[in-house]
């Protein structure tokens, strides 16, 4: 990895950090699901194939609560897994470990296992603020109301009282469960630095930049020191497949983001290093080439949420190891497209199955490994390319927790010899370097 550039984040990461209550979140930073911590070493390796040339991207390993109940394990595994896999691949750059979507009733597990603290106030959107604090918080930000000019947004923005009224009414029970949340972190950590980053993405509508003007100011009244915050942006992304969306209109709203959070960042009392997280539900392959180039013209960081696409390269690695490995693949897909309507449930805003499209587990049981993995591999380009199929797996992790040993034995045994090199070539080729190098 360059020396330079490596001196650099170091300094600039100790620099920051003395004497603070902050850990400081650098300016590109990737968040990697692994279900069953196995994947950690082969994760790192894409970001160190990117320090490699030059760009660091850091690693934040991010595990939801959700996650931790469905598969059985505790946050601690998922600090275990990322310590070892830095240590022994020598990875000297700043890594998280992310308490993914907490909320104050089940953010207590993480306290001793996160740096990351990813604070999901969605459930507060809508919830009817105090009028005394309402009244208080339209009084305090006389400045947000009238025409404003926010360098980066070509047209000016105009805000009445009852628009600034209306959607501070919106979110402003969210900001103040944010603030609680904070303190309740801050003081169980006892003075131990962390990262914060805000979520509202888990909602069924979008924020728009004005929303997303006043949603910071609140956040900055409740003092969250957020170096992040993830928003729902326009258009649907469904788990493991790609963005469905007005990608102009995402484009548009993506670029008066970056240029809201640089504005507050300068009105208010937030950290300069604040940037915008996508929650990407993984594989928004579509966004990346505007994401990239918004974030150039504007000099800015991005957090990105890949999520669980990794137990996907496990179930590709298994079926290409052929024999034992195909068959319990195969397997994971019977149970899953027998078990389907469980497993989709809780996932029903975020996926879009076309049941008709899904083989029958017949069908798949004459499979090669050659087919298996065409049919489940995220290349648009392949004819036998099936979304649906990917998403069906993408959700049915619970099968896979619930074989247990079965399972894990066999990802240990074909680790080494295909599913690691499908971890990383699809981290490093299909998300890193789309976004953060090409
Ligand atoms: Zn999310």
């Amino acid at each position: 990895m360059a020396q330079a550039v490596k001196e650099r984040i170091l300094t600039t990461y100790f620099s920051l950090n003395q004497g603070s209550y902050m850990t400081q979140l650098s300016k590109y930073s990737i968040g990697v699901g692994d279900r069953f911590a196995r994947q950690a070493e082969a994760q790192l390796a894409a970001c160190i194939a990117a320090a490699r040339v030059g760009v660091e991207v850091i690693p934040v390993w991010n595990k939801s609560h959700r996650e931790h109940t469905i598969i059985g394990s505790r946050p601690e595994s998922v600090r275990k897994a990322a310590d070892f896999a830095v240590r022994k691949l020598g990875w000297t750059l700043p890594y998280h470990v992310d308490a993914d979507h907490i909320r104050l009733d089940t953010v207590d597990d993480f306290i001793g296992a996160s740096d990351f603290y990813t604070i999901d106030v969605a459930d507060s959107i809508g919830v009817p603020a105090d009028a005394a604090e309402l009244d208080a918080f339209c009084r305090r930000h006389g400045e947000l109301v009238g025409r404003l000019s926010i360098p980066g947004i070509e047209s000016e923005i105009e805000i009445g009282e009852a628009d600034l009224r209306l959607i501070a009414g919106k979110y402003l029970s969210a900001a103040q469960m944010a603030g609680r949340i904070q303190a309740h972190i801050e003081e169980a950590r006892g003075g131990t630095p962390f990262i914060t980053e805000v979520s509202m993405d888990e909602t069924d509508s979008a924020q728009t930049p004005v929303e997303l003007l006043v949603i910071l100011a609140a956040l900055a009244d409740q003092k969250v020191p957020l170096q992040t915050i993830a928003p729902k942006f326009t258009g649907r992304f469904n788990k493991g497949v790609d963005y469905a969306g007005d990608l102009p209109r995402f484009e548009r709203e993506f670029i008066e983001d970056l240029a809201v959070v640089r504005f507050a960042v300068s009105q208010y009392d937030l950290p300069a290093n604040l940037k915008l997280s996508i929650h990407s539900g993984s594989d928004k392959f579509s966004l990346y080439g505007p994401v990239r180039a918004a974030i150039r013209a504007a000099d800015a960081g991005i957090h990105l949420k890949t999520a669980g696409t990794t137990w996907l390269e496990e179930v590709i690695g298994l079926a290409e190891a052929d024999g034992k490995g195909l068959a319990l693949a195969k397997e994971i897909y019977t149970e899953a497209f027998e078990a389907r309507q469980a497993l989709c449930a809780p996932y029903a805003t975020v996926i879009d199955i076309d049941p008709a499209a899904l083989p029958s587990p017949a069908d798949v049981s004459s499979w090669s490994a050659a087919r298996f993995t065409a049919s489940l591999r995220h290349d648009q380009t392949c004819p036998e390319y099936n979304p649906s199929l990917r998403q069906l797996i993408h959700v049915g992790y619970k099968i896979a927790a619930h074989m247990g040993d079965r399972y894990l034995s066999l990802i240990d045994r074909f680790e080494a010899e295909t599913v690691a090199r499908n971890v990383t070539a699809n981290l490093f080729e299909r998300h890193i370097k789309p976004l953060f190098i090409d």
